[in-house]
């Protein structure tokens, strides 16, 4: 299979030509379509198989079909809550380049930094928010962050998450966000604590192990 078989859009297309990339990885290949259908999807999947293309390709596409070049006010229309400050910043660096050739705006948030410039980034308005749980739920608490609109919620490394203590955090901005969100759970593990999780936010989810 090659990306061009996927149906992206036009200014997607152009981005991943311009990496270099020709074939989807497996998890990009089973992944991205089921997301293209809306569909809750649960990836086994460790760092380095693309599986950051795997939900921000799809994302990235529906997001550029729904808001185009609507001029109306930009709302949270994806999260990504992922553990660290490092991941974080790598998801962002991600979606800035996929979505180059769009007119998304993405934001990166995460704590041990002044919130100032993100709240000010915030209030610009911004279509995509990758965030780690402390920072998030903190923005969110001082009225910065509105997920009233979120179309799909990305929990990413959820098994890390929770070796790190963020369940509660994470049951938490789950219950921020519409019922009828499409969610992508991603895993490295799933043991069955995972498992339990992802039943509790997703609803007949696919799932797909790399
Ligand atoms: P990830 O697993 O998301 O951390 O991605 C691992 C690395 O693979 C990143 O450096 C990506 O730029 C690269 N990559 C992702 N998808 C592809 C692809 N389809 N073809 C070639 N390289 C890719």
């Amino acid at each position: 299979m090659l990306f061009e078989d996927l149906s992206l859009s036009k200014s997607i297309q152009k981005a991943v030509y311009e990496l270099g990339y020709t074939t989807p990885t497996p998890i990009q290949e089973q992944s991205i379509p089921l997301v293209l259908a809306g569909k809750d999807v649960i990836g086994c999947a460790q760092t380095g198989t693309g599986k950051t293309a795997a939900f921000a390709i799809p994302i990235i596409h529906q997001l550029h079909r729904i808001v185009g070049s609507s001029k109306k006010a930009k709302q949270i229309r994806a999260l990504v809550v992922t553990p660290t400050r490092e991941l974080a910043v790598q998801i962002g660096q991600s979606f800035d380049t996929y979505a180059k050739y769009t007119n998304l705006t993405q934001l990166t948030i995460f704590g041990g930094v002044s919130q100032n410039p993100q709240v000010d980034a915030l209030k610009n308005g911004i279509d995509i928010l990758i965030a780690t749980p402390g920072r998030l739920l903190d923005l969110h608490k001082q009225g910065f962050i509105d997920l009233d609109h979120l179309h799909t919620l990305v929990l990413d490394e959820a098994d890390q998450m929770l070796d790190m203590g963020f369940v509660n955090d994470v049951k938490k901005i789950v219950k921020l966000t519409p019922n009828n969100r499409q969610t992508l759970f991603f895993s490295a593990t799933m043991p069955i604590a995972i498992r339990e999780l992802a039943e509790m936010f997703l609803t007949e989810p696919q799932t797909i192990t790399v």
